[in-house]
């Protein structure tokens, strides 16, 4: 129910314009397509994918010649279903940290006040309530504040941080971290990087670096490169996306505040442009409050 809880305020208002785009229609036609993609993009689920949704119901009207605008809401489950399953989002039965790869690295990218540090520190307690060990790295050497805030989630959760202090080299930072890891025998390494987009040479320099370090404790890491994205602020979540995508290769997403916001849409487009699985949705401020994305269960939420 906390995912229910956090969809409120997008289903609300998505339902509400969905509404008023058939109010008086029985049939679906081209001024209800017209105000269905209006719908769409002010949900934030982004132009391109609009459009896809668009053309795949018009497909539909056109073969079938008749659709109800009281079958929309099950063709739309269907369609946005059909998409979340091409971009092979990770069901919560089917996402756990692989045993194999010891200690499992997560190297964590985003610009700063996203919430890249909270979701650093849930992701740090839901896997240390697995009964795994977790170790985590301070590697946005960039703000006292980041380390600082970093260190409150590791005494919060009680897991071990390696950090040095403001100003000294990421890679150096990430190098320590892994290399305690592994002395420690920690099954999974998070690593807390600098969120600076507006340069972004240097950002794909250090990124680049702190990997090539990384890799001299243990080979092939990072072993995923989470890209957080704060939800709430819509099309500059694509923004970023795509920016960071240039800069380093994004292997999953985790998207936050949807608790706070009417853009949830944004879920739908990021991973259907992306094609990067969406991993984790943040849906509050408390500890408890990232969830592991289940498409299934995203969308049985949205239109129950
Ligand atoms: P960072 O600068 O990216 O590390 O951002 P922080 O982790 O410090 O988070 C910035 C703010 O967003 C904090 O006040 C967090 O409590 C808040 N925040 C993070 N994730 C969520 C979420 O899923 N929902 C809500 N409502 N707030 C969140």
């Amino acid at each position: 129910e906390t995912l229910d809880k956090g969809l409120e305020k997008t289903k609300t208002s998505f339902f509400s314009k969905l509404g008023k785009a058939v109010a008086g229609k029985s049939k679906v036609d081209d001024d209800v397509l017209d105000n269905l993609e209006e719908v769409l993009v002010s949900s934030d689920v982004g132009v391109d994918t609009t459009l896809k949704i668009i053309e795949r119901i018009e497909a539909r009207v056109s073969r079938d010649k008749y659709m109800g605008t009281d079958e929309l809401n099950n063709i739309l489950r269907e369609e946005i279903s059909g998409l979340l399953s091409e971009t092979n989002i990770g069901d919560a039965t089917e996402f756990s940290i692989p045993r194999d790869k010891k200690p499992y690295v997560i190297m964590v990218v985003g610009v700063n006040g996203v919430g890249k540090t909270t979701t650093i520190g849930k992701l740090a307690y839901q896997f240390k309530a697995q009964g795994l060990k977790v170790v985590l790295g301070a590697a946005d050497t960039f703000r006292a504040a980041a380390i600082d805030q970093l260190q409150v989630w590791a005494d919060r959760v009680g897991v071990p941080i390696v950090k040095q202090k403001m100003g000294s080299d990421p890679a150096s930072v990430a190098f320590d971290t892994l290399t305690s890891a592994v002395t420690q025998n920690a099954d999974v390494v998070i690593i807390d990087t600098a969120g600076r987009l507006h340069n972004k040479v240097n950002l794909m320099n250090e990124l680049s670096k702190v990997k090539r370090v990384m890799q001299k404790v243990v080979a092939d890491t990072p072993h995923d490169v989470l890209l957080v994205l704060d939800g709430s602020t819509g099309q500059n979540a694509f923004e970023q996306a795509k920016q960071f995508t240039k800069a380093t290769e994004v292997t999953s997403l985790a998207v936050t505040k949807l608790d706070g916001t009417a853009k949830g849409g944004v879920v739908i487009g990021i991973s259907d442009q992306f094609q990067i699985p969406v991993r984790y949705i943040g849906v509050g401020e408390d500890i408890e409050d990232l969830q592991v994305f289940n498409k299934h269960e995203f969308v049985d939420s949205f239109f129950s």
